[in-house]
């Protein structure tokens, strides 16, 4: 009887006991962890502002500065690209919060050539600025913008009076021609201004920005020596391509471009007498391959190819990110293999 009893009593105080240990943890899940939670939370979001406030402020205008620049940095500061990963850099306007955004920047680095037109009207601190391009000279070109006006713009185009009565509007105008990031020894005078003048805003991490520029540049140094060899056996040098996108390359590697859309943005619209005009000329030199650009309608191109019974191959002007998250250095492979089956057949 007393057995039983104590064995009850025990197992009361076991049963007690494991209310107790219930308790602890129904106490630990709803107070304590959470509180934990908390406390650690707070810690980390202090550390994101303490780095982000001892971490450089770097943007850039579009995707391709973007990969030079972070090369540049490494590790020491995470770059920012100001045109959105969907829109196309010809046409990026920025929003009031990211101009309020970019007054708070250590650096601002651009293309240059007017490709950023949108910073003309926007004023900045001394230094807060870089073109990449110092010491590039730029090519020109004439922009021909076929678009349709929307109402409001009317009044903007009041010089242009003749074409009221016309749904279709042309602007032709001389511009420097933006495309110098397709020629890697280009590339290489960007990355010597971006390296410089990061080393006179941050001279404590001078060393480190130097090394990774100079393996950025042996990079692309390679880079160029492998689309010299690609293209060194092919006998065509002419290509035609979507818009103007490769003459600095085509410069650079000795072939002529020809462009199916007269102008620099990569999505105007060509005439049905610029497209008669591609189709006589690619019979005339005997083109086998027309390109579409990785973000142009590729039914211009296959219209002209099925004229001329050619094939529909792709060149990136590299303005934005790859979908599929291929660097500059495989795209720009990609596009010297395309071109080689493109010149060499
Ligand atoms: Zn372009």
């Amino acid at each position: 009887m007393l057995l039983t009893f104590y064995r009850f009593i025990n197992n009361k105080s076991v049963f007690a006991g494991m209310m107790a240990q219930s308790k602890i943890a129904i106490i630990a899940i709803i107070i304590i962890i959470p509180l934990v939670s908390v406390i650690l939370w707070s810690n980390e979001s202090t550390k994101n502002l303490e780095t982000s406030e001892d971490e450089l402020q770097v943007y850039v205008s579009f995707y391709p500065l973007y990969e030079t620049t972070q090369a540049v940095i490494g590790q020491k500061a995470d770059v920012k690209i100001l045109t959105p990963t969907n829109v196309d850099p010809h046409d990026f306007d920025p929003s009031v919060k990211v101009i309020q955004e970019m007054k708070t920047a250590d650096l601002i680095i651009l293309n240059g050539g007017g490709f950023e037109s949108w910073i003309s009207n926007m004023e900045f601190e001394s230094g807060q600025l870089l073109d990449s391009s110092n010491g590039i000279s730029f090519l020109k070109t004439e922009s021909v913008d076929h678009h349709e006006i929307p109402e409001e713009e009317h009044e903007e185009h009041e010089e242009h009076e003749e074409h009221e009565e016309n749904e279709e509007h042309e602007e032709h105008e001389v511009v420097s021609d933006p495309h110098i990031w397709l020629n890697p020894n280009l590339v290489k005078i960007q990355v010597k201004n971006i390296v410089e003048r990061l080393s006179k805003i941050d001279p404590e991490n001078s060393k480190s920005y130097n090394e990774n520029a100079s393996q950025y540049i042996e990079k692309l140094e390679l880079l160029d020596l492998q689309i010299r060899e690609e293209l060194s056996s092919c006998s065509k040098k002419d290509f035609i391509t979507y818009h103007n996108a490769f003459s600095y390359f085509s410069n650079e590697y000795g072939l002529t471009q020809h462009v199916i859309t007269k102008g620099v943005h990569d999505h105007s619209q060509p005439t049905a007498k610029s497209i008669e005009g591609i189709i006589d000329l690619a019979k005339k030199l005997d083109i086998k391959v027309i390109f579409t650009e990785d973000t142009s309608d590729i039914r211009i191109s296959q219209v002209i190819a099925d004229e001329i019974g050619a094939d529909v191959l792709t060149l990136s002007p590299i303005a934005t990110q790859d979908k599929e998250n291929k660097n500059y250095f495989e795209r720009m492979q990609e596009n010297a293999s395309s071109l080689k089956e493109a010149l060499c057949n």
